[in-house]
């Protein structure tokens, strides 16, 4: 029999006044699973993962996690899941190396080494870094080895190493059999890291799925562009037989410089046809579609679903 989820959302309401800010979110992660939270400003990413965290009480709808019934035994829950902290969370004075001993009973110095703070350990809260408090509630969230840790915008403020080193900790958690949940608006970071991403949308849950299959499905064509030279190379006649490629669904020029949109096969046969015609183009370049491409597209269509349609005359692609 395989595992239960670690994370069962169904029917998931949330009101703040007369506002219904989570309408019916429906969301899993089972075991050992990377499931990245994305979508609009407001969506309710956050309120949906507070309700999951016991953090704030559900209008509707069935939670469990890890067996429990968030509202029923926050408390319980909350030593049960690693998560994030706010800035607030933590006295300014409390040094890094007391803050882990509080969250844990022991030094974690393999994690602070791991996050680079190991040479932080005497250091006041008050006086690291953004990017340093940040991977102080990473280690702080990792350290008592939860089946089950919620990461609210993971790497926000981290330089581009510390980055790569937060990714390769969430790898090795993935290695572990821990699950996540992560609310992120770098979508970068989903595609790398995410087994699934679960896009939302004004409270509700519009898709969900691997980031490749949300590219594969929503994202635009993979585009190539680039100049004609004067002198030989592409012929006019040369540039329509590129439409007659396999792959390859629209030729158009812009300027000076050449478009060509189509699937991902269209990148080798126009490369080929353009190494074959002549030099090849100094410019060349490739664009191939991403999950934020792919994201931006749902969520205009559902937008534009939602509008009445004299509101968006003028304002189609
Ligand atoms: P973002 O990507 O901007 O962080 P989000 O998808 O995480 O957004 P939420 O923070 O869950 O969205 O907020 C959903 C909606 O609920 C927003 O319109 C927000 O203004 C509103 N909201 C959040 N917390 C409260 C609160 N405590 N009281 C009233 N409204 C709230």
């Amino acid at each position: 029999m395989s595992e239960p989820n670690v994370v069962t959302v169904r029917g998931l309401r949330k009101r703040y006044g007369d506002r219904t800010v989570v309408d019916g979110v429906d969301l899993d992660v089972a075991a050992g699973e990377i499931v990245g939270l994305i979508g609009a400003n407001g969506a309710g990413k956050t309120t949906t993962v507070e309700c999951i965290q016991g953090l704030r009480r559900p209008d509707a709808g069935l939670l469990r996690v890890l067996g429990l019934d968030p509202a029923a035994e926050p408390e319980r829950l909350r030593t049960m899941i690693g998560s994030q902290l706010q800035s607030s969370a933590l006295p300014d004075r409390l040094r890094v190396g007391e803050a882990v001993r509080l969250f844990s009973g022991r030094d974690g110095a393999d994690l602070l080494e791991q996050f680079g703070l190991a040479a932080r350990r005497r250091h006041a809260f008050a006086s690291l870094s953004g990017g340093e408090r940040q991977r102080l509630f990473l280690v702080l969230a990792l350290v008592n080895r939860p089946r089950l840790v919620i990461l609210d915008e993971l790497t926000q403020g981290l330089d581009p190493a510390a980055r790569r080193s937060v990714w390769a900790a969430v790898d090795q958690l993935r290695t572990d059999g821990t699950s996540v949940l992560l609310v992120t608006h770098e979508l970068d970071e989903a595609e790398r890291l995410c087994d699934r991403v679960v896009a939302m949308r004004a409270g509700r849950v519009l898709e969900s799925g691997s980031p490749a299959e949300l590219v594969d499905r929503h994202a635009r064509a993979t585009t190539i562009t680039f100049t004609r030279l004067p002198g030989p190379g592409l012929t006019d006649t040369g540039l329509t037989a590129l439409l007659e490629l396999p792959g390859v669904t629209e030729v158009g020029q812009l300027g000076g410089r050449v478009l060509i949109s189509g699937d991902r096969t269209a990148i080798a046969h126009v490369g080929a046809a353009l190494a074959q015609a002549g030099p090849v183009p100094p410019d060349l370049s490739v664009r191939i579609p991403s999950l934020e491409d792919a994201l931006l597209d749902l969520l205009e269509r559902d937008a534009r679903a939602d509008t009445p349609h004299r509101e968006l005359t003028g304002v189609l692609r």
